[in-house]
């Protein structure tokens, strides 16, 4: 039999067949869709479709880089462009910078230096901002690009104070990110698709070197990513869509269901696939995913049927304490070894990542290696961010965000006054900070010593730019001791220096593996790059033997045959934010299941009746998503908890609870969702605590499920 289809049903046949014409697959978890994606390239390209013709776009790097691996294997040298959407982006963006007002040396502001951007806006242009954090304002700037809402096009709404506000700065803002020639993350969307749609010329040459375009994970596809691949399909409508309405979880960052609906009004001819199997999950497993997702009221249902085995019952875990849930689970996972399984079997998933420290304790204790994927944590740090400014500033001399990090970095005697009265030259003239600095002679208010040392600094730059051709470890390793910056951390007794220390010698490291990958040297702007559009599940070694931690948002498309998703307690999961908003709860019901449907073999759901959340013990309320399982199915344990089971039987239960209740509060820098463009959007607003949480229909557990014995 043929090996492309050998493994394949014949839905998935039909699928993975089709070649011409735009196509929809729809189906649930475990089903198959990304598979049938791998598939359907290998397939083109024995078609006789050339690699470059096809163009494959995920959400993640782990994911585009798990799918080129594929591809690779069934049709090796092949070469197809899998990408995520936000590389995609800035692919395009370097090829016709031009367009948008760029020049191809751009650079991507990560979330901290649009933060800047935006508030050195506000302050220069004297905005009035009441009290409205810049926050607020980078998220209300955020979802109109999102929408595809240019700053010219923004209207203010009447009775919205904040609208009116973001109309003053969202301009201004865009303005300065252009005369920097930079773009935040949602631009290279926003850019890309404003092209495509006001220049046709654009439009139909990258139509036709497109031919082929295939989606995965499409529910989280916003309005700019819809509009970029639609654009991209007129002349050849062959687009290919997969995914699951019931797995949409980036509505936070202007993820669109609409945008299903619209592909099927935009081609009406559409190809639609429906995939009914469950390879992944045993039928116990599947049922309580089933069941929890039928109280979304705002969904199409699906059929899912797995001819896998009935499996153990699903675990419901009520736990004392967090430590009591770390150290169970801990225990569990010591025993799961102990009896023939390999840590990599494993994974943790939590809301939130401010969850995972003390579960990371739990496993550390037994000796178990794991491994917690985070965030862009790495080049975020102050140190990291410093020295990639100078290359930065290298790349793109016009980045004044960059100029202003480096230009008193190390101290050189530059002050506040000073760099005022140059950003105002700056401004004055036209030009970028850093010319304003080679002109520092010129400018009014600024004494001999201020001159020189500006005048000092704009010469470093101007050597050190010399090496931009070079590979990046001489790069980096220039910066260091031309600018003294090692020096100063070197001579540092402070602890917090040496850990600087270390992660500068890392981030040699990282450049010199870069250069090994990419020799011959000039490769600055593909380095930084790599480094802007870091996404948290990069960090994962998908081929090491350790137990995973991560959070819900990271684990979408990803299974492990045993699963633990921890903190089902109301204001973590779902997240306190989504508790006056029914659409939000029912994104967080989204996010219970995608969690849930990762689970092959074994899934265990668990809460702690206290939980110490900053510094406070706090006694918990239990997820009311608990009240929607079949819980008459589960196997129910107490572990710990002084007075046994005591998951409320029905919402009485749960608003009594309130009164002792507390708001968690959770910090948004820690609260990351795994994604590369991170912003927050949702709302300060809505972080009231849960009184006004949809009551659900009243269930009770029957005595006889509740078991109070640990069962490892
Ligand atoms: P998700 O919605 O979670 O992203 P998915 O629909 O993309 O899931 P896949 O990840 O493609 O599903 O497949 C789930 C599992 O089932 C994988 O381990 C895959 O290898 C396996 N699988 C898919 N189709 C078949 C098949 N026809 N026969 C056997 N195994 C299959
Ligand atoms: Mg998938």
């Amino acid at each position: 039999m043929d090996p492309l289809f050998a493994n394949l049903n014949p839905a998935q046949c039909e699928a993975v067949r089709h070649v011409e014409g735009p196509m929809l697959v729809l189906a649930g978890p475990g089903s198959g869709k990304t598979r049938v994606v791998t598939h359907r390239i290998a397939h083109l390209l024995r078609e006789g479709v050339r690699p470059r013709e096809i163009l494959a776009l995920t959400f993640t790097n782990k994911a585009s880089e798990e799918m080129k691996l594929r591809v690779e294997t069934m049709s090796p040298g092949s070469r197809v462009w899998v990408s995520t959407f936000h590389r995609f982006g800035a692919r395009l963006l370097r090829e016709y910078a031009g367009f948008v007002g760029l020049t191809p040396n751009f650079t991507i502001y990560d979330t901290d230096d649009s933060r800047q951007t935006l508030k050195r806006v506000i302050e220069a242009g004297k905005i009035r901002t009441a009290h409205y954090s810049p926050d607020r304002i980078a998220a209300a700037i955020s979802a109109a690009k999102n929408q595809l809402i240019t700053a010219d096009r923004y209207e203010p709404r009447i009775g919205s104070p904040l609208s009116q506000i973001v109309a003053e700065v969202y301009p201004a803002y865009q303005q300065r990110l252009l005369a920097s020639s930079a773009v935040d993350f949602d631009d290279l969307l926003l850019h890309v698709a404003n092209m495509l749609y006001v220049n046709d010329d654009v439009r139909a040459e990258l139509d036709e070197r497109y031919r082929f375009i295939l989606v995965d994970e499409y529910q989280d596809t916003n309005r700019a990513q819809y509009v970029m691949v639609r654009a991209m399909s007129v002349d050849h409508p062959n687009l290919a869509a997969t995914g699951d309405p019931d797995q949409s979880i980036y509505g936070w960052r202007g993820a669109d269901i609409k945008n299903i609906l619209q592909f099927e009004t935009d081609f009406p001819q559409v190809r639609v696939v429906r995939l009914e199997q469950n390879y992944r999950s045993t039928k116990a497993v599947l049922r309580v995913a089933d069941q929890l997702i039928r109280s979304n009221m705002r969904r199409k249902a699906k059929s899912l049927f797995t001819d896998n085995a009935e499996g153990d019952p699903v675990k419901l875990v009520q736990y004392s304490t967090q430590d009591d849930e770390a150290r169970g689970i801990a225990d569990q996972i010591a025993a799961g070894i102990a009896a023939g399984r390999r840590p990599r079997d494993f994974a943790i998933f939590y809301r939130v990542n401010a969850l995972s420290r003390v579960l990371e304790r739990g496993l550390r204790e037994h000796g178990i290696p794991y491994q917690m994927i985070r965030g862009q944590e790495f080049y975020q740090r102050k140190e990291i961010k410093d020295v990639l400014a100078y290359c930065q500033l290298i790349n793109n001399p016009r980045d004044d965000q960059a100029t202003l990090r480096t230009i008193n970095t190390p101290v050189r005697g530059i002050g506040r006054k000073t760099i005022d009265r140059l950003s105002e030259f700056a401004y004055q003239h036209g030009i970028s900070l850093l010319d304003a600095c080679r002109e520092a002679g010129q400018v009014e208010g600024l004494n001999a010593r201020a001159i020189k040392s500006v005048a000092q600094f704009a010469a470093l730059i101007d050597r050190l730019s010399l090496l931009a051709g070079a590979a990046l470890e001489e790069i980096l390793g220039t910066i260091l001791t031309e600018t003294k910056y090692r020096e100063g951390l070197q001579d540092s007794e402070s602890e917090d220096d040496l850990n600087r220390l270390a992660n500068i010698e890392e981030l040699l490291t990282d450049a010199r593996q870069f250069d090994e990958a990419h020799p011959g040297g000039g490769h600055l702007e593909e380095y930084l790059e790599n480094a802007w559009l870091v996404n948290e599940t990069d960090s994962w070694e998908t081929e090491s033997d350790k137990v995973t931690m991560m959070t819900l948002h990271a684990a979408k498309g990803l299974e492990f045959p045993v699963v633990f998703v921890v903190a089902f307690e109301q204001g973590l999961l779902p997240h306190e934010r989504s508790l006056n908003d029914d659409e939000q709860m029912e994104e967080e019901r989204r996010l219970a299941f995608v969690g849930i449907t990762r689970a092959k073999e074994h899934l265990q759901l668990s809460y702690a009746v206290h939980r110490d959340f900053r510094g406070q013990r706090r006694r918990t309320v239990p997820s009311p998503f608990l009240l929607e399982m079949p819980r008459e199915e589960m196997e129910l344990v107490s572990i710990g908890a002084p007075g046994g089971w005591d998951v409320p039987t029905d919402w009485e239960d749960v608003h009594d609870l309130h009164d002792d209740s507390h708001h968690f509060e959770i910090d948004p820098a820690v609260d990351d969702h795994g994604v590369e463009a991170e912003a927050p959007t949702e709302d300060d607003d809505s972080f009231a605590f849960g009184a006004n949480a949809a009551p659900a229909p009243a269930k009770s557990i029957p005595a006889s499920q509740v078991t109070t014995a640990a069962r490892l």
